[in-house]
């Protein structure tokens, strides 16, 4: 069953074109990585799916077509995204910050705070004066409250010291365990995504290059695809 199906997706910003028919899809309770060398269109295929950047192509989730809903019925659809640098209320607590996130649903704040201790014990605290690494969890969080059937990282471990990105690390391989949700992780650490990643797409210039179970991608395609 497949839950995502992207294909021949294209986008443009203005006269340049960012993606050229890029396909992906993702079933239920798979862990998707997407890679690919800075520029190369990875955020904005993420932008695409959630309907924050008009592309054209097949767009489809669980048989919705999405192609033409604003990217708030994207969200209500299932669709969570902890966006590129971790956007939380700054001024509000970390129980706000979640609360304000919340639909009906199996995830509220008691379940978070299991995920994440951290938040838990922070959860009076204003997040502007969280870590990096906590905002990013409260970003992941904030995401989770919404119960989504597809939830999208966005370079979630950047920055991050190695205990911390573990920690989130941990957490995604437990709701990979744990929840039948499916989860496309935008990272550029490809031995942290061997460890959690079922499967792998390369963009290269706004193409999809390369896609692939995630042991299949070789020492020689990695070299020459991402560099690493
Ligand atoms: P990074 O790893 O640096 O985040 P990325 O793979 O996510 O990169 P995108 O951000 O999707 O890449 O960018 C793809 C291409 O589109 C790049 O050439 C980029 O310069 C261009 N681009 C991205 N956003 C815009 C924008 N708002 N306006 C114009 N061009 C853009």
């Amino acid at each position: 069953m497949t839950l995502l199906q992207a294909q021949n997706l294209t986008a443009h910003y203005g006269a340049s074109q960012a993606l050229f028919d890029v396909n992906l899809t993702l079933a239920p309770g798979e862990v998707l990585a997407l890679m690919g060398r800075n520029g190369m269109g990875k955020t904005t295929t993420v932008k695409s799916i959630c309907r924050m950047v008009a592309a054209q192509g097949t767009l489809r989730l669980d048989g919705h077509d999405l192609t033409r809903l604003p990217s708030h019925k994207v969200a209500k659809l299932g669709v969570g995204l902890v966006p590129e640098g971790r956007r939380c209320f700054a001024d509000l607590t970390v129980s706000e910050n979640l609360i304000a996130a919340a639909r009906p649903g199996a995830w509220d704040e008691t379940r978070v705070g299991a995920l994440f201790p951290r938040l838990a014990e922070r959860r009076g605290q204003i997040a502007r004066s969280l870590s990096g690494g906590e905002q990013q969890m409260l970003a992941i969080g904030r995401a989770l409250m919404t119960n989504p059937r597809l939830l999208i990282l966005d370079e979630a471990t950047e920055g991050l010291a190695p205990l911390v990105r573990q920690e989130i690390w941990d957490a995604i391989a437990r709701l990979k365990r744990e929840t039948g949700m499916a989860i496309l992780i935008v990272d550029k650490s490809l031995a942290e995504l061997r460890g959690v990643c079922d499967r792998a797409v390369i963009l290269d210039r706004g193409r999809d290059v390369w896609t692939g179970v995630m042991d299949a991608l070789d020492g020689e395609a990695a070299q020459r695809l991402l560099g690493v």
